[in-house]
Parts: C-alpha cells; sequence; structure tokens
C-alpha cells in the first residue's frame, strides 16, 4: 500500500514502505536549528564508521545528514542522545539524495548568467544541431533577441540511423562556444559518451545526457564528477521512478546540479512523434527538489504543437522550456518537422511572458 506523507512546506510525498521495495531502511538525520559544525562531524563520522555513505544537506534552517547505502542499522536510536540531532527519519523513497524528504529546499542551478529552478522561466532554444558557423551565430542572434536566456545545439547527435548526420563534434562545440562569446547566453550540448565528458564539459555551460542514455550508468557517474550542471532527459519509455534513480546516480557520485527534463514518452499513439507527460511536472516538484525543464519540440514532435503545449507546460510549473528552432526548418539536418521558425519562436515568447503575467510568476527572477 503507497503511503502519502505531508511534508511541512505542503509537498506530499508518495511513497512505498520499504518491503514491498525490498529495500533497506536508508535514513536521514535531521540535526536541531543551530548545530554546531563538531556535533554534525559526530554525527557523519559515527555514521562512516558503521558503514553508510554520507550526504550533508545543509538548509537555511537545518543540516540534513543522509545516511545512504549499506551500514549497520541497529541501535540507531543511540544518534538520538548525541548532541545536536533532532530526529531520524527513514527515507522510504528509492531515491534518496533526489527527494524531497532529504531536502526540502527547491535546488537551484546557475549557468552562466542564468538561474534556473528559482521560481524564473528561462528558455533554452536553438536548432537541433550545429549545422555550420555561419548559420549557428546568425540563429543564437536571434533567438537571444527574443528572448531565450540559454542557447542550444547538438554536436554529438544520437542519430536513429547510423547513415544520418551526426554533428559536427569538437567543431561544434567550438562554435557554441563562439556562440556564447558573442551572446553572453551559457550552452548546452549533449554528451553521449563516457570518454567525451571532459571534451563536452570544457566548452559546455550544462551538459544534456539524451533520452536513449538516460540509463547509460557508466556516463551518469562520470557525470557525477565533474562540476558543471547536468539536464538529464527523460528516457522515452522511463517511469518517473526511473528516471528520478538516473538523477540519484548522478547525485551519488558526487554532482548535485541536476535538472530534468520531460522530452515525451513513447506510447501508443501515432499522432505525435512522443505524449508529453505534463503531469510529470508537478509530479516532479512533489518527489524531488530538482528543476525541471519541458521540451515541447521532441515531446510533440510537431512545430503547430510546440506553443500550445509550450504554455501547458508553463501552467503545470515548470522552470523553463527547451525549444527547437530554425532558420529555415524544411532545410535542418534533423529534426525539422518540430523546430520553430525565428519568428514563431519570437510569438512562443511573447505568449510565454503573457501566460507568466497571468499566473504572476517571474521570467527572471525577480
Ligand atoms: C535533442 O535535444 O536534440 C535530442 C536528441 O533530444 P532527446 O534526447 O530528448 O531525443
Ligand atoms: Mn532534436
Amino acid at each position: 500500500m503507497p503511503l502519502v506523507r505531508f511534508l511541512a512546506d505542503g509537498f506530499f510525498v508518495l511513497s512505498h514502505p520499504p518491503e514491498e521495495k525490498g529495500g533497506k531502511n536508508e535514513m536521514i538525520i535531521v540535526m536541531e536549528r543551530f548545530a554546531l559544525s563538531a556535533e554534525i562531524e559526530q554525527v557523519s563520522e559515527r555514521l562512516k564508521d558503521r558503514g553508510f555513505q554520507v550526504h550533508l544537506s545543509q538548509g537555511v534552517q537545518r543540516t540534513i545528514i543522509g545516511a545512504i547505502g549499506e551500514g549497520i542499522q541497529e541501535n540507531m536510536d543511540s544518534f538520538l542522545v548525541l548532541p545536536g540531532v533532532e530526529k531520524i527519519v527513514p527515507i522510504v523513497q528509492p531515491f534518496k539524495l533526489a527527494s524531497r524528504e532529504f531536502k526540502a529546499e527547491p535546488t537551484i542551478i546557475k549557468a552562466g548568467s542564468t538561474t534556473i529552478g528559482d521560481g524564473s522561466i528561462q528558455i533554452i532554444a536553438g536548432p537541433c544541431a550545429v549545422e555550420s558557423r555561419e548559420k549557428y551565430l546568425e540563429i543564437a542572434a536571434l533567438v537571444k533577441e527574443s528572448g531565450a536566456t540559454m542557447l542550444r545545439g547538438g554536436a554529438f547527435k544520437p542519430r536513429t540511423s547510423p547513415y544520418s548526420f551526426q554533428g559536427l563534434e569538437q567543431e561544434g562545440l567550438e562554435i557554441l562556444a563562439e556562440a556564447r562569446e558573442l551572446t553572453g547566453l551559457p550552452v548546452i550540448t549533449e554528451v553521449m559518451d563516457p570518454r567525451m565528458v571532459d571534451l563536452v564539459a570544457e566548452y559546455a555551460d550544462v551538459l544534456q545526457v539524451g533520452a536513449r542514455n538516460m540509463q547509460n550508468y557508466f556516463l551518469l557517474r562520470e557525470l557525477g564528477r565533474i562540476d558543471k550542471p547536468i539536464m538529464l532527459k527523460r528516457g522515452p519509455s522511463a517511469t518517473i521512478e526511473e528516471w528520478i534513480m538516473a538523477a540519484e546516480y548522478i547525485i551519488s557520485s558526487g554532482n548535485s546540479q541536476v535538472i530534468l527534463c520531460e522530452r515525451g514518452i513513447r506510447t501508443f499513439e501515432k499522432y505525435t512523434r512522443n505524449t508529453l507527460d505534463l503531469s510529470a511536472v508537478p509530479l516532479i516538484k512533489q518527489l524531488t527538489h530538482l528543476p525541471i525543464i519541458v521540451d515541447p519540440s521532441h515531446g510533440t514532435g510537431k512545430w503547430k504543437l510546440v506553443e500550445p503545449m509550450a504554455l501547458a507546460a508553463i501552467g503545470a510549473g515548470c522552470d523553463g522550456l527547451m525549444i527547437e528552432v530554425h532558420q529555415n526548418p524544411s532545410e535542418a539536418l534533423s529534426d525539422g518537422p518540430q523546430s520553430l521558425t525565428p519568428d514563431n519562436f519570437r510569438k512562443l515568447v511573447s505568449k510565454v511572458c503573457n501566460i507568466q503575467g497571468i499566473l504572476n510568476i517571474s521570467r527572471d527572477g525577480e
């Protein structure tokens, strides 16, 4: 039977008792307000002595210590008498560090001039792939002028056919870096291979894990050791739990700067390329502290559906949008049918601003 737990800030957590998951009872130790760092240190050391991995969540109000992994569970009550300890709460979710229980405050991620997750709406825009220097620099300037706050463009493209355009690779990364110089906007691009993580991180402000790689655990672990934000796209057949577990891989490997991206899942529906699951947006907000971006371009595969679904995504409470834009979609080397023209992109941004006004949310965190 699932349990429903209400958290202090009004969010509820849907969870399953541990026996249904066959999982261990990992837990968090909630420290008192103003607990001393020596007290936090003492609890952490004792948990490590028991064989737990220790992860700290330093909130505004108090510090939470996560005791994750295999560890001796017996007589945990002995921790309650240590100075500074308020209570011990089991984390019943299969994901721990990504959960709202571990961290109640939303995670806010900075990438250059852009902040994601602070209540603002960020708009990531650009073509599916970087096709040439001239075309990319032109579209980068156009989307910036229309209000984009981050640039996108694939340099390494995951294509269904090995005969399709695979991207400009390192040359594409260099073009992205030049566009950042010219526009002042941060850039996001996909990394497909664990061996390429350092190369892509040299150029990109945010590294994207594509839908097809969501469960590439070697890649996720490699991304855990770098100090750049990661945008993790939902796999085409991934459940929400599998998706959050993939985020957990990155966070537990050392990188807590994870942004989720809903880009549609595969269903029986044929009119659209994917079925954009907007219910994922409020669910992710309830279950995790991570920001979530919606990609209605891949989520629908049809440019005419991009604007209405973008507006619906704002209504659902996302932290931003990822939109494919191309000067001439009919000639795009990939994903032309779902790409907006610069003109249609400008109209989309203006409608997003209107919706924000109605919903009374800010676009730049003010
Ligand atoms: C992309 O962003 O261009 C892309 C390939 O997306 P996805 O991994 O969601 O298919
Ligand atoms: Mn694409």
